[in-house]
């Protein structure tokens, strides 16, 4: 059987099926239509402007990979003018971040940008190793989660970037649209579509791969021989989102089409004046600075419960109540740096509450 010509250029031999759109193409037709969907989720969306300094939040695994290369191309490509920098959170985890970021380093190399890595332990004096010891494997990424995200800012501020990009891709943020319709989540659900957020006083993040498949990410990587860490961490992943995902892969394998579809339908829910009422005002955390809708920060929250010893139950509001009717914080706790007042990010002792 001859073989058959890529569906593009009519010219090469295709080499492979889109998995986006079934079309059999070439390598390098692969490639363009791949960046050049990407160029235009970033155009239509106006995320950049010349000058701008961005943040690629780098883990080393294959998203934020192709996503520092894609980047690199386009800006190169189409003269953005960005100014680019890699940003790693070493969480502290034994045996995986330690390697992932051995990748990063290298990605620094090949694609010659500025790399800052901050560390949970610099910041908050805590590794992911040492709260596990502490809290088990229940929770977990709550910790991590909430501390990645204001580390992630800290990092970006001490770099002065406008703007974080995330390699969150199209199938994140369907399995986010379906956590969060089965949470009965309405607010979030609002928010979790939008390619690009911004707090009150906090740096821009978007997500430049929000219409890029996983699966072709993973081609592109594979095609393109980067340099990827494919290790998953060590403590489990969230079991909610395992479940929303192996749903999500269910219907992909039956019609491909299901994640831009999810996706499209996030987008289209318009959620309720009240509902958004409903939702607490911006402040800053009376304690470290940082953006928050409660006095403290959900950061300040957790290194409390940690420093305390109860850290397991500190998740809630009613487990804020739990704590603070112990009796206030005591003044040797660790806490966090006042958010962009101090160049330096060391661990202050003692409170300033
Ligand atoms: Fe952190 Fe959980 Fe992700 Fe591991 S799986 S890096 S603990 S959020
Ligand atoms: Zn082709
Ligand atoms: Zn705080």
């Amino acid at each position: 059987m001859a073989p058959t010509s890529c569906s593009l250029c009519r010219d090469a031999k295709a080499i492979l099926k889109r998995p986006k759109t079934g079309q059999q193409i070439c390598k390098n037709c692969f490639f363009f239509v791949f960046e050049t969907e990407v160029h235009h989720t970033i155009t239509e969306s106006e995320l950049f402007k010349p000058g701008d300094r961005v943040a690629i939040g780098a883990s080393g695994g294959k998203d934020s990979t192709v996503l520092a290369y894609v980047m690199k191309t386009l800006n190169e490509r189409y003269n953005y003018g960005l100014d680019l920098f890699l940003l790693s959170i070493d969480e502290g985890i034994t045996g995986y971040r330690d390697d992932s970021l051995e990748t990063v380093k290298r990605n620094q190399q090949q694609y010659d940008m500025p790399l800052k890595i901050l560390s949970y332990d610099e910041l908050y004096g805590w590794t992911m190793d040492a709260i596990v010891e502490q809290i088990g494997k229940k929770n977990n990424c709550t910790f991590c989660g909430v501390f990645r995200r204001q580390a992630l800012d800290r990092g970006a501020a001490s770099l002065k970037v406008d703007h974080i990009v995330t390699g969150h891709n199209a199938d994140d943020i369907a399995e986010t649209v379906l956590m969060n319709i089965m949470r009965g989540d309405i607010a979030r659900l609002g928010r979790c579509t939008s390619i690009c957020t911004q707090g009150e006083d906090t740096i821009k993040r978007s997500k430049p791969f929000k219409y890029a498949y996983e699966k072709e990410i993973v081609m592109y990587a594979y095609f393109k021989k980067l340099d990827y860490f494919s290790t998953e961490c060590i403590y489990s992943p969230d079991a909610y989102r395992g479940h929303a995902r192996t749903f999500l892969k269910d219907l992909e394998a039956a019609r491909p089409s299901a994640i831009i579809d999810i996706i499209h339908s996030g987008e289209a829910f318009e959620v309720k004046e009240e509902i958004k009422a409903a939702q607490k005002a911006q402040q800053t955390c009376k304690r470290c600075g940082y953006m928050s809708s409660n006095d403290l920060c959900k950061a300040c929250t957790l290194l409390e419960g940690l420093e305390r010893g109860m850290a397991s139950s500190v998740i809630t509001d009613r487990a804020r109540k739990n704590m603070d009717a112990m009796g206030p914080a005591p003044d040797n706790i660790r806490t966090i740096p006042l958010f962009r007042s101090t160049p330096t990010i060391a661990v202050e002792l003692p409170s300033q509450s």
